[in-house]
């Protein structure tokens, strides 16, 4: 008999796209957080995981390989309001961000992280979200309340959409430091954990 550490199970997207199979383990994960359901021994996710891929191509053509908070080489998908706090992952929240700035900045607000890293941006995507922050904000959480599942582009967002729904996104929504932890302060640790899927 297989060891069911090792068994896989088939997974397809809201699509019926043929994804690369998970684990028992994980896709059991899914279920319980309500993020898939099971037809037939196929786990069928509720979101699409796939949005996210062709969303980051196009992003990548319109901004080259050039970080939008620190104009330095770049090419991860970075998204302007975070995705811990209802950002989407769209044209008009994505640019593009070196690892580093992606990564010290986690999930802080950007009028956080420009204030700690005094970086100027003017890419326009960061701009418009910049000029009424507390807007984009109310606009990303009545957004979170009135779209389906379906319209999720990955796990994360659809694992915050699902504790939206279930009434403790306000209460486990993860809070920006009150100090910056990043790759501008050496002596602090590398990098923020405060997101825990
Ligand atoms: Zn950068």
């Amino acid at each position: 008999m297989n060891d069911p550490a090792l068994e896989k199970v088939p997974v397809v997207d809201l699509k019926g796209r043929v994804l690369t199979p998970c684990s028992i383990a994980k896709a059991e994960q899914n279920l319980q957080n309500g993020l898939a359901r099971l037809v037939d021994g196929v786990l069928h996710l509720n979101y699409l995981p796939l949005a996210y891929r062709k969303v980051y191509r196009m992003v990548r053509r319109r901004d080259g390989y050039v970080c939008a908070w620190c104009h330095g080489p770049g090419s991860t998908l970075e998204h302007v309001l975070p995705i811990s706090w209802g950002g989407r992952t769209t044209m008009d929240n994505c640019v593009i961000a070196c690892r580093a700035c992606n990564h010290s900045r986690n999930n802080a607000l950007p009028s956080q992280f420009l204030a700690w890293t005094g970086f100027k941006p003017t890419h326009p995507v960061i701009l418009r979200i910049l000029h009424d922050e507390p807007a984009a904000l109310r606009r990303a959480k009545k957004s979170l309340r009135n779209r389906p599942i379906q319209s999720c582009a990955s796990k994360e967002e659809a694992q915050i959409w699902v504790s939206f729904h279930q009434g403790d996104f306000d209460a486990s929504r993860p809070q920006p430091p009150e100090q910056p932890i990043s790759r501008f302060r050496p002596d602090s640790r590398p990098f923020l954990q405060f997101f825990v899927p």
